[in-house]
């Protein structure tokens, strides 16, 4: 039973309504309030004088009505299917962009991070080593010797699925971002990314990634760095 012989039935006698009408009218909320519709406008006819109506009108008021709700049915079908189709390509772009992140180079994602927290470099004046502490203390990491000196940026950041300390150390020529990644190990290597130098060194338990403009620094950095990791002495530069 589609809606129109519902009406039509329900038109004939608005007070019977067959076991079939029953069904349909539970399942379809449009003929449930033309139902209830219908036994109001009843009862008022009911009450009110008999009034000659010409042959065939409630047929056809009827046909008008069924056709103009597929027609809107239809149409709203068109716009959720729109809706639903624009629905898994945003989502379809998002899981695009979220792989771009997280499976990406790493060298890509350090640069990434460090275009959407430019505030990062915004100050030069190094902070209060306590401060500095903090996120390794929030990563887990023990330092073997004194961090160096001049760190001005200090906060436990995600990168991807990693967690890192995201640090910055200005130098006269610009500054270099310094991420320690605690629980990630990546190979040895020196890349360019978007402009941007990005070494990666296994060092203590994970990863240290230097990212500058130029890479004057990373060999003196390096160095410093794996003394406060790991307490040994430097290591000859660009040694693996
Ligand atoms: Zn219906
Ligand atoms: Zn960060």
């Amino acid at each position: 039973m589609n809606c129109l012989d519902y009406r039509r039935q329900l038109g004939a006698d608005p007070r019977r309504e067959t076991p079939e009408m029953q069904e349909h009218r539970r399942g379809c909320a449009g003929c449930a309030a033309h139902q209830a519709r219908s036994l109001g406008f009843e009862l008022a006819l009911k009450r009110s004088l008999q009034v000659a109506v010409p042959d065939g009108l409630a047929e056809r008021i009827l046909l008008a009505q069924a056709t103009g709700e597929r027609g809107t049915r239809t149409r709203r079908r068109r716009r959720w299917g729109w809706l639903a189709a624009a629905a898994v390509l945003v989502a379809a772009l998002g899981v695009g962009l979220q792989q771009l992140q997280l499976f990406a180079p790493l060298a890509r994602q350090l640069v990434v991070h460090l275009q959407h927290e430019p505030e990062a470099l915004l100050t030069h004046v190094p902070l209060p080593v306590a401060e500095i502490e903090r996120p390794f203390a929030q990563r887990g990491v023990v330092l073997a010797a004194p961090l160096p000196a001049g760190i001005s940026y200090a906060q436990p950041c995600p990168v991807g699925t990693m967690g890192s300390v995201h640090m910055v150390m200005p130098e006269p020529e610009g500054p270099v971002t310094v991420f320690f990644l605690p629980t990630h190990r990546e190979r040895r290597g020196d890349y360019v990314d978007q402009g941007m130098h990005v070494r990666a060194v296994p060092m203590g338990t994970g990863t240290l990634a230097l990212v500058a403009a130029d890479t004057r620094h990373f060999d003196a950095l390096e160095a410093g760095w794996r003394y406060s990791l790991e307490g040994t002495a430097a290591t000859a530069a660009g040694a693996p």
